[in-house]
This record gives C-alpha cells, sequence and structure tokens, in this order.
C-alpha cells in the first residue's frame, strides 16, 4: 500500500508545527487546523483574541460535521443514505441535508452532468474511495462499459420535503466534488453572523474571502497545476471564493499512465486534456462544483458549461500549459508563469 500522492499527506506532516495559534501584530487573528481532510487556514482581521478563537473552533465544527457527514466511504450519513438508495428504498433528511442534496441537484443539472455526484460506483471503481490505494490495475473497460450503460445521474434523485429517494438503485453520490465549497459557504455564513466581516478561509488553496484587511485586498495565490509553487495571484475583496480543480490532487500511476480523481461521466475514464481549472464566484458551492465540472468539460467545451452554471472569471489550463481564461478574470490575475505560456481570452457574457 502506498499513500496517495498528495499535498494532503504534507499537510498533515506539518500540522503539528502549525496548529498553534499565531497572533500577528496588526489585530490579525490566524490559526491553521485539520479539518476536511485537510489543513485550513483561518484568517480573521480585527477581532481580539477570544473571539478569534471562538470563531476559529465554530468553523472547526461546522467543516468537521461536513466532513463526517458527507463522507463517500467512511461509514457516515452519505453511506446510509447510499445504502437505502440503492435497495430502492427512500432516506429522511434533516433540514440541513435537503438544502445540501438539493444544491448538489441543481448544480448538476446546471452543469450538463458534467458534475455528477451520482456516479459514486465509477469514483469507487477506479480506487478512489480509500485514504491509500495499492497498486491495482485501473477498471477493466466492461466494467465501466456497464457503470456508463446504468446512467446514474442527480435527475434520478426525487427529493420531496424530506424524503429522498432514487428511480434509479445505480446512482451512488459521492459528494467531494463541492462539500468542500459548500462547508466553506457555511463557515463564512456562521463567522458573519458572529458580526465577523473581514476574514479567510481557505482550505488547502480553495478559499472564500469576505471584507478585505484593514482596506487592503486578500492576497492570495493559485497553485502551478506542474511546478511547486504557484502560477499567479490575485486580490479577493468583497465577498468571493477562488476554487481550483486538477489532475495533481489524487492520482496513481500504472505501468507508466497515469490516472487522476475527476472522472468524466460520459467516458466514465478520468478527464482527458485539462491539469487544472480555477474558478472565482461569489459562493464557494459554485466555484467548487464548477471547476470540477469545467476540468472535464475541456478547452473545447468550457465556456459553454461556465455559461451554463453562471460562472464568468475561470482559467483553464491545458496538458501543454497553454493558458483560456475569461476576460473577467485575465483583467485581475497575476500571471507569473515563465516562460510565458500561450494566453487565449475569451469574453464570457
Ligand atoms: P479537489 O477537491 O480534490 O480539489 P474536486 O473539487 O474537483 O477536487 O473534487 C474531486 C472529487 O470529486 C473526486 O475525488 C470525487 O470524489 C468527485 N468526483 C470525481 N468526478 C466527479 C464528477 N464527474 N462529478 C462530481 N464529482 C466528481
Ligand atoms: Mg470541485
Amino acid at each position: 500500500m502506498k499513500r496517495w500522492l498528495t499535498p494532503g499527506a504534507i499537510a498533515l506532516s506539518l500540522v503539528l508545527l502549525l496548529s498553534a495559534c499565531d497572533r500577528k501584530p496588526d489585530a490579525i487573528y490566524q490559526q491553521q487546523i485539520l479539518a476536511l481532510g485537510t489543513l485550513v487556514d483561518v484568517v480573521i482581521y480585527g477581532v481580539d483574541e477570544e473571539t478569534g478563537q471562538q470563531a476559529v473552533g465554530r468553523v472547526n465544527d461546522i467543516l468537521e460535521h461536513i466532513h463526517h457527514d458527507w463522507h463517500a466511504w467512511e461509514p457516515s450519513k452519505l453511506t446510509q443514505i447510499n445504502q437505502r438508495l440503492a435497495k430502492g428504498e427512500s432516506a429522511t433528511l434533516d433540514a440541513a441535508g435537503q438544502r445540501l442534496i438539493s444544491r448538489s441537484i441543481a448544480l448538476s443539472l446546471e452543469s450538463g452532468n458534467l458534475f455528477n455526484p451520482a456516479t459514486g460506483k465509477l469514483i469507487a471503481a477506479w480506487g478512489f474511495h480509500s485514504d491509500e490505494r495499492d497498486d491495482s490495475p485501473p477498471p477493466a473497460d466492461e466494467k465501466i462499459r456497464a457503470l456508463l450503460a446504468a446512467h446514474p445521474r442527480m435527475s434520478d434523485l426525487v427529493l420531496e420535503g424530506n424524503t429522498l429517494r432514487s428511480t434509479n438503485p445505480e446512482v451512488q453520490l459521492d459528494l467531494g466534488g463541492f462539500a468542500k465549497g459548500y462547508a466553506v459557504d457555511l463557515a463564512i455564513a456562521e463567522l458573519k453572523k458572529m458580526g465577523i466581516n473581514n476574514a479567510i478561509v481557505n482550505a488547502g488553496g480553495d478559499l472564500r474571502a469576505i471584507g478585505n484587511k484593514n482596506g487592503i485586498p486578500w492576497r492570495i495565490g493559485i497553485r502551478h497545476p506542474r511546478e511547486a509553487g504557484i502560477i499567479a495571484s490575485l486580490n479577493v475583496e468583497g465577498d468571493e471564493s477562488v476554487f481550483t480543480s486538477g489532475d495533481y490532487e489524487r492520482y496513481f500511476d500504472y505501468h507508466g499512465q497515469r490516472y487522476h480523481h475527476i472522472i468524466d461521466p460520459r467516458t466514465g475514464r478520468p478527464a482527458k486534456g485539462t491539469s487544472s481549472v480555477t474558478v472565482i464566484h461569489q459562493d464557494a458551492a459554485t466555484a467548487d462544483a464548477a471547476a470540477t465540472a469545467l476540468l472535464i468539460a475541456g478547452p473545447a467545451q468550457w465556456q459553454k458549461t461556465a455559461q451554463a452554471m453562471g460562472v464568468n472569471q475561470v482559467m483553464l489550463i491545458d496538458l501543454e500549459g497553454n493558458i483560456y481564461m475569461s476576460e473577467r478574470m485575465a483583467k485581475r490575475l497575476y500571471l507569473m508563469a515563465e516562460p510565458t505560456p500561450n494566453i487565449e481570452i475569451v469574453k464570457l457574457p
């Protein structure tokens, strides 16, 4: 068995060093917590230490709840729901569960099924329902064909009041493509409820930022998909989320071929042609789902999918390092790539 080749593993080993509360002189309260299976950085401007600590505690609780309730393979509310749906039975959802599920259904429809959290069986077949992966081969073509033939879709779900059922027993939910964004939205909502209006919740590079830092925008980096360090930086201010999906986040190599964790529901195989997609949108759940969907859409179809999802700030990097950007993204990004890559800028409505 070998561990996933993921930055998360590195983050894990750093956590002991970084978990100590870091009190900066200019009224910035910053603390790193281990939640959502990643290192989450919470930065709050203009609060005293006690408020900061309390806020981070609440953020931690929210993220942990989402992580445990909606975990795709460890026993969770979600695995129970999946068991019931597979047997043709209905599942009862509490109010929070209803909101989360209906949101995932809506985002999936907007994405034209590219963001398809109903394909849990396919994701499991590729070995991604595990913290560790052995060196077993990718699933056989026949197995992929059978899973595709079942056409699991979010539109197979029927949510009536607190009751969820599926018209297709092959639906198995995996919310890994948007749960982080959904959780970050809830965390920011909680901070706002506490009267905190200047903060960032940054979950391993995917973040939502509100307000600013004493009048100065928050400055953030976007990870280079192929090199250590960042490929671009930008200022965020007001209330914005920045989410990146990449083929480097979780993957395994088999006989010299790399297989990553974002599965194209049309082919049943890891999406081809794109190394990363960054989306800026107000809410994090949309940004997260859109980044996943656009990575699958690829250089030829990202514009159409972005428009369908109501997203207009996008950067897509293909496997050759060519960059495709919407005009609104291009205007605010400080690119640091050397040598300067080919860049195509597109006007999205
Ligand atoms: P990350 O959070 O690792 O940066 P994503 O947000 O793109 O990346 O989520 C990837 C995860 O989404 C996968 O690990 C899997 O759980 C799930 N997933 C894979 N393919 C799809 C898909 N086509 N639609 C929805 N979720 C997917
Ligand atoms: Mg995503």
